[in-house]
């Protein structure tokens, strides 16, 4: 049976522009995920990955070139059309959580239902939507911490509450930007399990930006960014090593805009 990508990137070119200078960071990105894949996309600091992850999660645009959704081109779909994308189909979780500081797990778990609805619509289905959220924190082993707000969490938990709020709208496919990135070994060991649970037992697609070996290890396949285009893992040293120089000449010239991104993109 040969399935039919769920998620796919043609030919996504994206730069950035610094001062008068064009830095070009995605440079012909071509991936194909496939529905029950887990895929770990690895590559330097500054090699582009959340630029990439924003670009399927149709936060920003391309330049050139196409993110399509089950065969369908989403990058140029309307206002509308890429709002419910990803109010429904897929689902995002960052390093940092975002989490709402002021609002308990149950409550930030709640957020994408209050925010997909009008407030009668939300009032109306409110007791459905706290059991689906309940059921969720359950599911990520959050079931005792759910009046918790952020502050009283550990960085574990507040990924779980994260991984629970992305699941509300039962998302095809997950789209994760360093989860473990900001956890100790064990506990990043615990999400990856958790990540793993819910591709095996729910059949969740994930696609999952690591820079930790073991991480990735645990993935289906691994594709790496190198000077801008993706490779599959197995070719992915020898370009590493010609482009290398390349590479750390503009980790040098530029400064990190991951952070600005990223929480923008919240
Ligand atoms: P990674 O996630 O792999 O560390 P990013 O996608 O965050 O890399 O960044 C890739 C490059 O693009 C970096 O050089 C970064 O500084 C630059 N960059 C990212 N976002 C922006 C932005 N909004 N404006 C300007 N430059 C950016
Ligand atoms: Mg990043």
């Amino acid at each position: 049976m040969s399935l039919k990508p769920v998620l796919e990137a043609r030919g996504l070119f994206k730069s950035y522009r610094k001062d008068r200078l064009e830095v070009p960071v995605l440079r012909g990105v071509d991936l194909e995920i496939l529905p029950g894949e887990v895929t770990a996309m690895v590559g330097r600091s500054g090699s582009g990955k959340s630029t990439l992850m924003h670009l399927l999660a149709t936060l920003d645009r391309p330049d050139q070139g196409e993110v399509l959704y089950h065969g369908e081109r989403i990058d140029n779909a309307s206002r509308r059309e890429r709002d419910r994308y990803r109010n429904h189909d897929i689902g995002i979780i960052f390093q940092f959580y975002h989490l709402m500081p002021e609002l308990t797990a149950l409550e930030n778990v709640l957020m994408p239902s209050m925010i997909g609805n009008s407030m009668l619509g939300f009032l109306r289905t409110r007791r459905v939507h706290r059991e689906r959220a309940t059921r969720l924190l359950e599911r990520v082993g959050l079931g005792e911490r759910m009046q918790h707000k952020p502050a009283e969490m550990s960085g574990g938990e507040m990924q779980r509450a994260a991984i629970a709020r992305a699941l509300m709208s039962d998302p095809t496919v997950l789209l994760a930007d360093e989860p473990t990135g900001n956890l100790d070994g064990q506990t990043g060991r615990s999400i990856l399990d958790l990540l793993r649970d819910l591709n095996e037992v729910d059949g969740l697609t994930i696609v999952m930006v690591t820079h930790d070996d073991a991480i990735a290890a645990a993935a289906d396949r691994t594709v790496r960014l190198v000077s801008g285009r993706l490779a599959a893992d197995a070719d992915a040293d020898e370009v590493e090593v010609e482009v290398e120089v390349e590479v750390e000449e503009r980790a040098e010239s530029l400064p990190r805009a991951e952070q600005a991104t990223a929480s923008s993109a919240a």
